[in-house]
């Protein structure tokens, strides 16, 4: 694996790689790695002769500063991480190589209602922040396909309108959430988790498999409200839970039986935001 901290040296590299025809994949990540991320770069190196992985803890998209201050750094496990996963490159730029003007000048992404619902609803900015990091970094990497995690529903959306609001010929796959064996779904974020939040923590995907369970055409607002009881009696403070279609993300109160739909939720553990979701059908 390659490491580079610098973009000029990484576009150089990537420019010869091109030039012989490989085909390049790429997974960005904000590190504290686990098998989720694994499992993008493993998806990748299946398509791609080329694996490029980027960890960057990109300051414009947290709306919360302590979120940023306390995001999980492990770098010495994230390295030897990659290097088992027989990852090509590793794009590890400072905050400074990514935003060498700051954060503040901001160019703003036309992200329509997206950006107003759900997380982005809860965390106000914090998709402009995701598409300027994205717009930094696919044009630094320029990748074939990019590798995205459906554990970041919304995300994957947003990324999908920006790679067309770019006009660059990026493929996207968005590939299936790990979860580990009680069902939690893999995040950086679990790290922060004491031991008995962590054992709270399973709430969100029972809940998730309560929705799908219990999902029956007409009005969702009683299946809703009783799954919110599942959160509740683990001491979530719950930011959403909603119901939505899968294909463009518009929120429902109702069901016709036959669209298909995902559940979405965002939950707090004490200090610590969890967001998971399930295809319901
Ligand atoms: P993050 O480091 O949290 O920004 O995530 C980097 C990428 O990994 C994003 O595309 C995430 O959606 C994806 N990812 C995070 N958690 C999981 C998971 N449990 N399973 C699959 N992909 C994931």
């Amino acid at each position: 694996m390659i490491l580079f901290k610098k973009k000029a040296e990484l576009t150089a590299h990537l420019k010869q790689l091109r030039s012989k025809n490989q085909k390049i994949g790429f997974a960005p990540t904000m590190g504290a790695l686990h098998e989720g991320h694994l499992s993008l770069i493993s998806a990748s190196k299946k398509q791609n002769q080329v694996t490029v992985a980027s960890i960057f803890v990109n300051p414009a998209q947290f709306n919360d500063p302590k979120d940023f201050e306390k995001y999980p750094v492990t770098l010495e496990k994230d390295i030897p991480f990659l290097l088992n996963a027989e990852c090509d490159i590793l794009f590890l730029p400072t905050v400074e190589e990514i935003y060498p003007d700051g954060i503040q000048e901001r160019k703003q992404y036309d992200l329509g209602y997206l950006e107003h619902i759900l997380e982005g609803k809860f965390r106000p900015g914090h998709f402009q922040g995701v598409c300027m990091v994205m717009d930094r970094l696919l044009s630094i990497v320029q990748p074939n396909e990019l590798f995205m995690g459906q554990k970041d529903y919304q995300q994957c959306m947003v990324v999908k309108r920006l790679i067309s609001l770019m006009s660059v010929p990026i493929q996207l796959f968005t590939c299936p959430t790990l979860r580990e064996t009680d069902g939690l779904a893999m995040s950086s974020r679990n790290l922060r988790l004491s031991a008995d939040e962590r054992k709270k923590a399973t709430a969100i995907s029972k809940t998730l498999l309560f929705l799908k369970d219990n999902i029956r055409e007409g009005d969702l607002t009683s299946v809703i409200n009783d799954s919110k009881s599942i959160l509740d009696a683990n001491d979530f403070k719950t930011d959403y839970i909603a119901i939505a279609d899968a294909g463009n993300l518009s929120l429902l109160s109702t069901w016709d039986g036959r669209q298909k739909i995902v559940a979405l939720i965002a939950a707090f553990q004490n200090e610590v935001r969890l967001i998971d979701n399930m295809l319901l059908n």
